[in-house]
């Protein structure tokens, strides 16, 4: 689509940039075709924020829900919410991307809820497999930097500790791209890519620009 707008069929794709929160709710959502109203809430204003506008919002949860809604029941049941998400309905607002303190603060999710933050709302084994299957790493390292990760979730930076897995994300790829070199740059003068630090992350979004700008 246009810079800066994306349409409902860009969401898969875009998905291995989304900080760990919202890769649970786009996975929840393609195993469940369904989500409830707070994950709904949570992953629906993530994407409004990352250039998913209205029609395409509308088209992106009638065909993920599906295989489970028909089209009556989703314009009855779910679309007066997606609209009124985007201010469109009741009293207008505009709502707005939550931050990760909000994320953090909020409601503990039950069983079958997927809202929250996986640093906090996970158990250590649940975080560990999560991030490892998450994680595209191929270094060596990559397993003891998971459970260094893990712990400072255990510890309660949970903030910080989706920077470090930020950080990892970023570095791996550009180590892959330091291992497959553009064949049209002269790599015996050009320096490597400096390993790249990231700031705290504090809101799903900023984590998703950052890692899709250090994209390839
Ligand atoms: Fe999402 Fe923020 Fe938690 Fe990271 S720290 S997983 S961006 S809520």
């Amino acid at each position: 689509g246009v810079a800066g707008e994306i349409t409902s069929s860009d969401v898969d794709k875009l998905s291995k940039y989304f900080p760990p929160c919202m890769l649970n709710l786009h996975l929840k959502l393609r195993e469940n075709s369904h989500l409830k109203h707070g994950a709904r809430m949570q992953y629906g204003l993530f994407l409004k924020g990352i250039g998913l506008k209205l029609p395409e919002a509308l088209i992106f949860w009638k065909h993920s829900f599906s295989k489970q809604t028909s089209d009556a029941k989703f314009e009855k049941e779910y679309a007066y919410n997606i609209r009124h998400n985007y201010g469109m309905e009741g009293r207008r607002v505009d709502y707005t991307p939550y931050s990760c303190s909000k994320i953090i603060k909020g409601s503990n999710p039950g069983p079958s809820d997927f809202h929250g933050c996986p640093f906090k709302h996970f158990n250590s084994n649940h975080l560990l497999s999560f991030l490892t299957a998450a994680s595209t790493s191929t270094s060596t390292d990559a397993e003891s930097k998971i459970s260094e990760i893990v712990s400072l979730a255990k510890q309660q930076h949970y903030q910080v500790a989706c920077t470090r897995f930020l950080e990892l994300q970023i570095n791996d790829r550009l180590a892959k791209s330091r291992t497959n070199p553009d064949p049209a740059s002269n790599s015996a003068i050009s320096p490597l890519p400096s390993k790249v630090t990231v700031e705290g992350v504090s809101h799903p979004n900023t984590y998703f620009d950052l890692n899709l700008s250090n994209g390839s």
